[in-house]
């Protein structure tokens, strides 16, 4: 095997039989694909399937379920320690499958927004899922760009890598294409491109030497994509809420049973009360609710185009404050039409729509002969160009960026084809668009002679014109202030303007950006429009009404940034922007007022991005930022939830964010936050819907260790509710559709406590309503006459039939249940079928019977159980219309006049 880095690149492509100017054609690679495989590391046995059921037997509330198991095996109790174990098992095996199914899914999101790869193949460039490439295969990077297989660099300009992932090297490192010694470490092949590693700069081609498992990458086993993290700050806090309530629950299981045989119980009796109280408190089925709550609030986004990647986002999207987006195509369509230039002192109108160069441009209402500086104007936009428009079925589309084929069009429109101009003129060289410098420049040869064209920011290009063209084309000297007037002139209708300027080098010199400093000559300026998105303007009231603050952050020019943001309701009459010249004056403090007060930031470099967002979390705002560039992933990364755009996004941006947006629009930002309130609810309603029983149930047999009568409910019952109500009945809270008016409530604030006080105080309600029902039928039922089984039957059936009637309560935490549409949610009533079913079993088939120690029950049990149910159903009820009714009281009155 050749050691690619000290190879000469002629050899390697000839290693390869590939010519790098055409790259291969699509039969070689399609036959080379065959052979050598797709380009993707094989899975890896991840962390062993039987580890990870390990896992879901060392929580510790599992474990004490284990040691009562044990101790009843060590006891004899056959049936109650196989129904223990029988728990644990079930409760492992779901927590096992749940967390699995997560794990898979969130993975497969980020393997959703699959990252592409530009390749050369039968002598065009184009985009391509990276797993198809194949060795010889040559590829373009650009910055932004993941290397998508091991590549031997044959060409490159400013090309700088962030290897950290591979060499742990935190700064970037510069590339070139000369062969090194055989012997260079991995570290310092910078003849090479390694998978799985950044673009951060520059741009640069190679050849594709290892692909899949046989990169650099592939073989480090360390580096493949490790198990997502399902933990989240709600799971962490119930973690610690878990560990609390275990040392309590064993407080009181241990207290329990030293008080019983201090009475003289017998000590199995009391150890059996102890093992009840415990299971009882537990609430097992918690984590993996939570889990599953979350998975399918994360589908749920994908539906709606926002693919999580972390988790935990999913939570925070729920008390965003501030959203701060980019303008271009996230608050616009990015579909750009041309609509006026002006060139040698002379003002002209485009007409036509869209991509489609039909149209002509005009003068004073008559149609404009090119010639002069509009001439000089139109050809330097379609040189200085790397867009290219194409038709399908009759549809013209883009390729590139909307920006540069609007200028396409724009010169089409005026007789001007870019395949003609870029064979009569001839790229020699070039400095690409970078939005840090908002200026791009490529050298041509015409007529013998080295000609520069320019085009970017007027404010970066004026500054570095000495004359300008007139209407013939002449040299004359240049009126800065003219330009920048007519300038403000069209940004403040709302267009987005680029400047264009020309200058000459000597045929030795090679392109730099200290040539684009001084000695241009101006050209022109080309104004386009990008009209907003039809659902951002809606997207932002939504926002609004939420309490979340909407800020524009572009780069664009701060007139055309305001007038857009007018028209989206994100800055009303008299706004300014304050522009990134500005913001690099204020210090720390000001700054934060800034951030505070101001929402239309313009002109804005990616690094200030990051300053921004410090300073909007040092006011406490919990910040949602989008990007798209590779300067924007420390500012997406800095931020509470960092947006990328799936489209139009670099993959080092979407790495470093939290979302990535699948169709780059605002308004799924305003989606996802509103499906990030109603998940974070549903975790909400199950807590609140769950802890009633197991306190229910813990204060059931406190209350009957204490009055000394036998336990109204076994163990092994307890286990049975918890098992199956968990199942069928809490989990399907977690498909509640989001409640109306569920984004005209303020953002939930981060440090707020799971429960309020009026949610603790509903649990303790129903905690004791369960436990009056349960020991009151219990005891009547013995006093009646009823077996004991009778009347343990009736006991765990009052659990059961109150915790589905209080399910349909929980589906909204503070309105009235019918209110949110009775079928909005078919599972919660496939659930409670099913769960009445399990329970009519339970109370009836004999098996059952010998199990669970239950025996059947008759009908007037049946409407007393029900009635009560029913009452607790009520009371619930009565206690949301009292709360809603004195939430709304006027202030003076509840002041309690
Ligand atoms: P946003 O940050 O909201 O997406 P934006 O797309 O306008 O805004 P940039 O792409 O950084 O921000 O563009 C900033 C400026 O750079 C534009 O106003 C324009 O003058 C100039 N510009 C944009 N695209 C190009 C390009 N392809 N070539 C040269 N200059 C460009």
């Amino acid at each position: 095997m050749l050691k690619w880095h000290a190879t000469e690149t002629a050899t390697v492509t000839n290693y390869f039989a590939v010519d790098p100017a055409s790259g291969l054609t699509d039969v070689v690679a399609a036959e080379r694909l065959r052979s050598y495989g797709a380009n993707r590391p094989s899975a890896r046995p991840g962390r062993g399937a039987f580890l990870r059921f390990v896992a879901q037997l060392v929580q510790p509330l599992i474990l004490v379920l284990i040691a009562a198991g044990m101790v009843t095996l060590f006891l004899r109790e056959w049936v109650d320690s196989a129904v223990i174990f029988g728990v644990v098992l079930v409760n492992a095996l779901v927590g096992f499958i749940q967390e699995g199914k997560a794990e898979a899914a969130l993975a497969a999101l980020v393997r959703a927004v699959a990252a592409e790869a530009t390749v050369v193949r039968d002598g065009a460039r184009r985009r391509l899922d990276a797993i198809h490439l194949v060795p010889g295969d040559v590829v373009v990077l650009a910055a932004g760009d993941k290397v998508p297989a091991d590549l031997r660099l044959f060409s490159g300009k400013e090309l700088r890598h962030a290897e950290a992932a591979l060499t742990g090297e935190s700064l970037p490192v510069a590339k070139h294409v000369e062969p090194l010694p055989a012997e260079t470490p991995l570290a310092d092949r910078h003849n090479m491109a390694y998978a799985g590693t950044f673009v951060v700069g520059g741009q640069g081609t190679g050849v594709v030497v290892a692909t899949g498992d046989a990169t650099e990458t592939g073989r480090i086993s360390a580096l493949i994509a490790s198990a997502p993290d399902l933990t989240t700050p709600l799971t962490r806090q119930l973690d610690v809420f878990a560990r609390r309530l275990l040392v309590a629950i064993l407080i009181l299981a241990v207290l329990t049973f030293g008080v019983g045989v201090l009475r003289g119980e017998s000590a199995l009796d009391m150890f059996m009360a102890a093992v009840a109280l415990a299971v009882g408190a537990i609430p097992e089925g918690l984590p993996a609710a939570m889990t599953v709550t979350l998975a399918i609030g994360v589908a749920r986004m994908a539906r709606r185009r926002a693919i999580i990647r972390k988790l935990s986002a999913v939570e925070t999207l729920g008390s965003t404050t501030v959203i701060c987006s980019d303008k271009t195509g996230t608050l616009t369509e990015n579909a750009m039409t041309v609509r006026e230039i002006r060139a040698g002192g002379e003002h002209f109108t485009l007409s036509g729509d869209g991509y489609a160069p039909v149209g002509g441009i005009e003068r004073e209402g008559l149609p404009a002969t090119v010639a002069g500086a509009l001439k000089e104007t139109l050809v330097a936009s379609v040189l200085c160009n790397d867009a290219r428009l194409a038709q399908v079925e009759n549809q013209w589309t883009v390729i590139g960026d909307p920006t540069e084929a609007a200028l396409l069009v724009a010169a089409r429109k005026a007789n001007l084809d870019e395949a003609i101009l870029n064979s009569l003129f001839p790229r020699r060289d070039e400095l690409p668009f970078d939005s840090a410098r908002q200026v791009m420049a490529t050298l041509h040869e015409v007529d013998g002679v080295c000609v520069v064209y320019v085009k970017g920011a007027v404010e970066k290009l004026l500054g570095a014109c000495a004359g300008r063209l007139d209407r013939q084309g002449r040299e004359v000297p240049l009126a800065g202030e003219d330009v920048q007037a007519a300038a403000l002139r069209m940004a403040e209708a709302g267009l987005r303007v680029l400047a264009l300027a020309r200058s000459e080098l000597s045929p030795t010199q090679v392109l730099e950006h200290e040539h684009l400093g001084s000695g241009l000559v101006f050209l022109g300026l080309i104004g386009m429009i990008d009209p907003p998105r039809s659902s951002a303007a809606a997207a932002v009231r939504a926002c609004h009404a939420a309490g979340i603050r909407v800020k524009m952050i572009t780069g664009d020019h701060p007139g055309t940034a305001v007038a857009i943001a007018r028209q989206l309701g994100i800055a009303d009459a008299g706004t300014c922007a304050l522009t990134g010249q500005e913001l690099a004056r204020l210090d720390d403090d000001g700054l934060r007022q800034a951030a505070a007060t101001v929402n239309v930031f313009a002109r804005v470099e990616p690094e200030q991005k990051l300053r921004l967002v410090k300073a909007l979390q040092a006011d406490g705002e919990v910040v949602a930022m989008t990007g798209d560039g590779v300067n924007d992933a420390p500012a997406l990364k800095q931020a509470d939830i960092g947006v990328a755009m799936g489209l139009g996004g670099t993959e080092v941006a979407k790495e470093a964010a939290e979302m990535v947006l699948t169709d780059d629009n605002f308004a799924t930002i305003e989606a996802a936050v509103e499906e990030g309130r109603g998940i974070y609810d549903n975790l909400v309603k199950f807590i609140v819907w769950t802890i009633p029983t197991n306190a229910g149930e813990g204060l059931v047999i406190l209350a009957a260790i204490l009055a000394g009568s036998t336990l109204p409910i076994t163990p092994l019952q307890i286990l049975w509710i918890n098992m199956t109500t968990a199942i069928l009945l809490g989990m399907m809270l977690a498909f509640e559709p989001a409640e109306q008016g569920i984004m005209q409530r303020p953002p939930r604030a981060p440090s707020a406590p799971i429960l309020d006080r009026p949610l603790l105080l509903r649990i303790l309600l129903v905690s004791i309503l369960l436990l009056s029902g349960a020991f009151g039928l219990f005891e009547l039922a013995l006093q009646r006459g009823q077996s004991l089984a009778e009347a343990r039957t009736i006991a765990a059936n009052v659990f059961v039939l109150v915790e589905t009637l209080y399910l349909f309560n929980c589906r909204s935490l503070s309105r009235p249940f019918w209110s949110i549409g009775a079928f909005a949610n078919p599972w919660v009533w496939a659930g409670s079928g099913a769960m009445l079913l399990l329970q009519l079993a339970f109370t009836y088939v004999p098996v059952m019977n010998s199990i669970f120690q239950t025996a059947p029950i008759g009908l007037s049990d049946w409407a007393t159980i029900g009635a009560f149910a029913v009452f607790c159903a009520a009371a619930v009820e009565l206690e949301k219309r009292w709360r809603l009714a004195s939430a709304c009281r006027p202030p003076a009155l509840s002041a309690g006049r």
